[in-house]
């Protein structure tokens, strides 16, 4: 059966922006749009948010929104003429402006962070623009900082700064994140992403935001500091997702930890089956490329083999040449992989430890569904719990996710193997049985003579019901 397990986030941006290329992107295959808050105004992203809904709707799919806060994420300033030529060994002086639309004057970078000159030490190295351009502290003190050129390079406007980050003193969550938050919640976002996550405190902190916002959403914590990898169990437990930033944990350790640290994340993730999302430069030749360099088709492959929940596109999607494309292409990575006889996903906690019933249930239906070799697993959910228990398990066969709540349905969309439909609500064990055939038929994903099981409890529309298992052959 053709349904793709992992998932595609795709980042929509000014390439993503027409209608007719959004619809694209859905037929191609994106399951959740991430609004990059790094970039844009309110407005972008709400008619952003709205053009995603619309053209969900337009097709009968449901596509989640994840909101990406930006966090603390340092820039410079601007420069005479755009650019600065940074030569080896070169001397600057560093100063602090809060607004990055300041041009700097000669010979000074200009960095957006209150507190520069008390927080930097001599032997302090800097990185810009992704690493790209390295900054050593020569003198500190007294308001005044020096830096010699490391490694050369010519910085741009606005790039992002790393400063080492037992040196940064910034709340992961910054006043900007708060106000985008409240925005992002007003919307109604199916989830929120926070950048620069250092500990469980601060994802636990993010969601009392939401719950006193009345608005309790699913967040995912974007890995990419030293300090998360140091917390990472803590921070697993904590959020509702993970995301392997690769982009800045590549500057925060170095580009040739980056594999290892994934592993190590999508690993911890799978243990306590919490949903893991891989991101970054995953088809960054398709910016401009047709095809992909076989080294990111490979790429792609290895999260699903090691059993990532999603793959996310950025640039690829909102900036790039072919959005459309990209998003067709890693489908079919992802499907060849999936299909290979080298798939095999671990299920993550052991079956003996206790579980709730509706875990129970879920894990028990999955090893149902491979021993009697059903099509499918059909679990009826009300806010998502049991579905996604099942997808925890990860069964050999998709899980068709049914629920009367059109937010669960969304929030599904992130989750690996679940493909989400909307049932009314339904009140008798027979009626969901007959509904989930029916569904099943019309959509051809079962055919006569086929088997598939179901997991539900009764009434669907009340959480926590689950606990019932029924194989149905399809008549
Ligand atoms: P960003 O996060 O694109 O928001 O920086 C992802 C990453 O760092 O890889
Ligand atoms: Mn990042």
């Amino acid at each position: 059966m053709g349904i793709r397990r992992v998932k595609i986030v795709c980042t929509i941006g000014p390439a993503s922006d027409a209608p007719e290329a959004l619809d694209a992107l859905i037929d191609a295959g994106m399951n959740v749009a991430r609004l990059n808050f790094s970039h844009g105004s309110h407005d972008e992203h709400s008619a952003r948010f709205a053009r995603v809904r619309a053209a969900a709707a337009k097709r009968g799919r449901e596509v989640a929104i994840l909101q990406d806060l930006c966090g603390p994420k340092i820039r410079c300033a601007r420069f005479v003429g755009g650019t600065l030529d940074v030569p080896l060994n070169a001397e600057f002086a560093l100063a602090e402006s809060l607004d990055a639309n300041v041009v700097a004057p000669a010979n000074t970078v200009l960095i957006q962070y209150r507190g520069l000159g008390d927080d930097l030490r001599a032997g302090d190295v800097l990185l810009l623009d992704d690493g790209r351009v390295g900054l050593e502290v020569i003198e500190a003190g007294g308001g005044r900082v020096r830096a010699r050129c490391t490694q050369a390079g010519v910085l741009r406007d606005k790039v992002g700064v790393h400063i080492p980050a037992d040196r940064v003193r910034i709340e992961s969550l910054t006043d900007k994140d708060k106000h985008d938050l409240s925005f992002g919640l007003s919307i109604g976002v199916d989830y929120v992403a926070l950048s620069f996550v250092r500990s469980a405190a601060e994802v636990r902190l993010v969601r009392d935001i939401c719950e006193a916002w009345g608005r309790p959403t699913p967040i995912v914590a974007k890995i990419e500091t030293p300090q998360a990898i140091e917390h990472l169990e803590s921070i697993i437990l904590a959020s509702d997702a993970v995301m392997v930033a690769r982009g800045d944990l590549g500057v925060e350790f170095s580009p040739e930890r980056v594999p290892v640290i994934q592993r190590k994340i999508l690993g911890l993730a799978r243990f306590h089956q919490r949903p893991a999302i891989v991101a970054t430069e995953m088809m960054q030749s398709m910016m401009t490329a047709k095809r992909p360099t076989r080294a990111e088709a490979s790429d792609v492959a290895t999260a699903v083999f090691d059993g990532a929940d999603a793959v996310m596109l950025s640039g690829e999607t909102a900036t790039g040449e072919h959005p459309a494309l990209v998003v067709r292409t890693m489908h079919k990575i992802i499907v060849e992989a999936e299909q290979s006889a080298f798939y095999r996903v671990n299920s993550g906690k052991s079956a003996s430890e206790r579980a709730r019933v509706s875990e129970a249930i879920a894990r028990g239906a999955c090893d149902i569904a491979a021993s009697v070799g059903s099509k499918v697993l059909v679990a009826f959910t009300e806010g998502g719990q049991t579905a996604r228990f099942a997808s925890g398990a990860r069964p050999p066969v998709p899980i068709i996710g049914l629920s009367p709540n059109i937010k669960t349905l969304r929030q599904l969309c992130l989750l690996w193997g679940i493909v989400p439909y909307y049932v009314e609500p339904l009140r008798a064990s027979d009626e969901m049985v007959d509904r989930a055939h029916a569904l099943l038929l019309a959509n051809g994903i079962v055919t006569p003579g086929d088997s598939f099981v179901v997991i539900f409890g009764a009434p669907v529309g009340v959480s926590g019901t689950t606990n019932a298992i029924q194989v149905k052959v399809v008549e």
